[in-house]
């Protein structure tokens, strides 16, 4: 697939009416790695650190994640890696973690809520990091924030970390951006001084339209009532990327609806201008984008919003069938 998208690879994903969209990957194995040469990503927007824990019997030593961190620094050849701290619970459960018996694990014990309540896995991989970027930029980007408080203690043990390295003499990271995913609707409503203070936000758009419809992610069942382009939700994407805009708070989109070239057509009219997703997502993303005029994408939408449409669908597939 990558070989039909080689003429576009090195060109930016830029559409009709001249508006860039930057397309990022997600990953989170080594193996992902080469792709960030072959996709055309221009960084990898999502690296879920949760993985290489995964794959494992037990918990991985400081030094591992040191080791494997710098190799993902260096094969990313200087372009911008977000590190997402260990998002487990829910559906992610580590074989060497005490199970918890919880009645709703999607909605439970997880990501950030287990970082904070129990940080020594969170500064052990913190201090990986920035021993690993050894004097290179760094970002940091915590998991299932769902209000300001947990952004706030969260990067008091960043600030923390960062203390404890330079007292022991290790290099600091020559830059530190520390972002949050925006998973739950909550966050979306957090007080202003949230969105001054964060230094990016990405929206996790699996767990957040989860939450937003109330629909489980790993049920076929309901997954499948609730389109993204449902009117309410992207009204919802375009609120938070009014409020983002308005404190010029850096915004991206990392569920997998980035990778959906319609969803993310949709989501870039709505004013989303980063998008991470898989490798393979690029290029047919990259494509469609390249042919599409945003504004006329825009027009569409509100036209459909406005006969009360319950999804955007239709009315957009009637515009790209006629391009
Ligand atoms: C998301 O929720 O959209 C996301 C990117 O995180 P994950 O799929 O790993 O929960
Ligand atoms: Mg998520």
């Amino acid at each position: 697939a990558q070989e039909r998208y080689a003429s576009i690879r090195e060109k930016p994903a830029i559409t009709q009416d001249e508006q860039h969209v930057t397309l990022l990957m997600n990953a989170g194995l080594m193996a992902d790695l080469p792709s960030l040469e072959g996709s055309g990503a221009e960084g990898v927007g999502l690296f879920r650190t949760e993985l290489q824990f995964l794959v494992r019997d037990q918990m991985p030593k400081r030094s591992e994640l040191v080791t494997l961190y710098q190799r993902v620094l260096d094969a990313s050849h200087g372009k911008r890696v977000v590190f997402r701290t260990l998002d487990i619970g829910s559906d992610k459960v580590l074989p060497y973690m005490k199970p918890t018996d919880e009645p709703n694990p999607a909605l439970g014990w997880r990501a950030i809520r287990v970082g904070l309540d129990k940080p020594g896995v969170m500064r052990m991989q913190l201090q990986a990091l920035m021993r690993a970027a050894n004097g290179r930029p760094l970002s940091i980007m915590f998991p299932f924030v769902a209000q300001f408080e947990e952004y706030r203690a969260a990067r008091q043990e960043i600030d923390k970390t960062l203390e404890r390295e330079r007292i022991l003499g290790h290099a600091l990271p020559e830059r530190l951006e520390v972002g949050a995913m925006l998973e739950t609707p909550s966050l979306a409503f957090a007080p202003h001084k949230f969105f001054e203070e964060v230094d990016f936000l990405s929206i996790g758009g699996n767990d957040l339209k989860q939450f937003f419809f109330a629909a489980d992610r790993e049920n076929e069942r309901v997954r499948k009532r609730y389109d993204t382009l449902n009117v309410s939700f992207l009204t919802f994407i375009e609120q938070i990327v009014e409020r983002c805009d308005r404190f010029e708070t850096p915004l991206s989109f990392c569920g997998e609806d980035a990778g959906r070239p319609i969803e993310a057509v949709c989501l870039a009219a709505m004013g989303i201008r980063t998008l991470s997703m898989r490798p393979a997502s690029i290029g047919p993303v990259k494509s469609l984008l390249m042919r599409v005029n945003l504004s006329d994408v825009r027009k569409i939408i509100s036209d459909s919003r406005h006969r009360g449409d319950q999804s955007v669908r239709p009315a957009v597939m009637r515009y790209l069938r006629e391009l």
